[in-house]
């Protein structure tokens, strides 16, 4: 990468890909290099497409905050988790975010600097080190490239799971007394692996409910599971009016890491390069840290020490996260998944955070192998968490 940009370039970094990853990268770029030139290109006419992504209180890094504070849409001081035979309270913030206020937030901030241009409605077709070209046949040139178009082109998962589901937003008849989400209900029949609920309370009478599992197998019967939620929101507490939109994920939950990012132009980023926590299929937390290490560094040094640091401490956690769906696919099935994962969340609130935020420590790793285990007695583990 030169030290001086080159004034034939068209942009100091092309955004391929207007979903989340690059929104995020658009947004740190905006507060950290206002007078960049930025080019960020997306086939269809909006950001984001249609989601709603949900986050922990560590997936935002504290020095990310002033470009990434923006991100809560909605905030919740923590979480409910209900088992067969146990409950508990995850205390610590829980966000999510929309496709239609991340789309304003881009626009906003692209609108007010003048080197941020979005070319919505563009389709690129090739992406190299030095620039993109799109389907009109324009050449764009530009110092950094980043390549983020989406799960289409993730590597296949291999060997490993799934976690899928169908989430209906719905308005409800009368007001629901959550005041906070309930990250998981598995007080339901169990089938496909592990099966529970997932409830987003938005306002009184706004609710999303998601019905999940963790599948060995990728089929989703849509149309069934949303007859499934409907039947079930009663026993959830949620009497519901009239459903507003209905969200489907299939996120691989692999056994395998692919991810190996390479230190050069065109960075593969995003779901497809990889940039995703692989024990829950979420990427906000990488995009964030992707994001905010390539507003940080000057456009020469966006391979340098920092990218190796980053690079590999995400490595780690990417191997140990996979090999954990390594055991849980492949030795887990039916009622011992539900048990596995009941026993996981004894371990406490801040290694839950680091979990999902791929901040694990060493001694996380243990406690997750050691109290979050099925072959641990019960007493042991409780006596290691009150420890930890
Ligand atoms: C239903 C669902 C719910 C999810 N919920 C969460 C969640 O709660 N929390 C979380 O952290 N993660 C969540 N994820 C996982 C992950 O965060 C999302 O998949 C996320 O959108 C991935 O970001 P991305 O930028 O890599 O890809 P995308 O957001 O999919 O963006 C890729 C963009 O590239 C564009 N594109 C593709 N090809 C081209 C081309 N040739 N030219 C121009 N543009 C192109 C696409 O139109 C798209 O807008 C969810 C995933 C799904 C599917």
């Amino acid at each position: 990468m030169p030290a001086t940009v080159a004034a034939e370039t068209d942009a100091d970094y092309i955004l391929v890909g207007g979903g989340l990853q690059n929104a995020l990268i658009l947004l740190a770029l905006a507060e950290r290099k206002p007078s960049a030139r930025v080019v960020l290109l997306e086939r269809e006419n909006r950001i984001g497409g249609n989601h709603i992504w949900s986050f922990q209180t560590l997936d935002l890094p504290e020095a990310a905050m002033p470009w990434a504070g923006q991100l809560i849409e909605h905030e919740w001081p923590g979480y409910q988790l209900y088992f067969d035979d146990s409950s508990r309270w995850v205390e610590g913030a829980y966000r999510s975010l929309s496709s239609e206020y991340l789309d304003r937030l881009v626009r906003e901030a692209a609108a007010s600097r003048p080197g941020f241009e979005l070319q919505l409605g563009s389709e690129v077709v090739s992406v190299e080190a030095d620039g993109v070209t799109l389907a009109d046949g324009t050449r764009l040139r530009g110092a950094l490239v980043v390549d983020a178009r989406g799960p289409e082109l993730a590597a296949p998962a291999g060997a490993g799971g799934y976690q899928k589901f169908v989430g209906l937003e719905c308005r409800l008849r009368a007001p629901t007394g959550l005041q906070a989400p309930i990250l998981m209900d598995s007080r339901c029949d169990q089938r496909d692996g592990f099966r529970f609920h997932y409830v987003l309370p938005f306002s009184e009478d706004r609710v999303l409910i998601e019905e999940t599992y963790f599948s060995n197998e990728p089929d989703l019967d849509v149309a069934a599971i949303s007859d499934d939620i409907l039947a079930d929101a009663g026993r959830l507490g949620l009497e519901v009016a009239e459903v507003l939109r209905t969200e489907v994920g299939v996120l691989p939950m692999p056994a395998r890491s692919h991810f190996r990012p390479r230190g050069a132009s065109p960075i593969q980023a995003g779901y497809a390069g990889g940039w995703f926590n692989p024990g829950t299929g979420y990427s906000l937390a990488a995009a964030a840290r992707l994001a905010e290490h390539v507003s940080r560094v000057p456009l020469a040094e966006v391979f340098g020490a920092e990218w190796r640091r980053l690079t590999r401490e995400l490595r780690v956690q990417a191997f140990f996260l996979a090999f954990l769906n390594l055991l849980m696919f492949r030795f887990f099935h039916d009622d011992k998944r539900r048990r596995l994962m009941e026993r996981f969340y004894m371990v406490s609130d801040p290694v839950i955070h680091r979990f999902f935020a791929m901040r694990s420590t060493l001694v996380d790793m243990w406690r997750i192998m050691y109290v979050g285990a099925p072959w641990t007695p019960k007493g042991w583990a409780k006596r290691a968490t009150e420890r930890g």
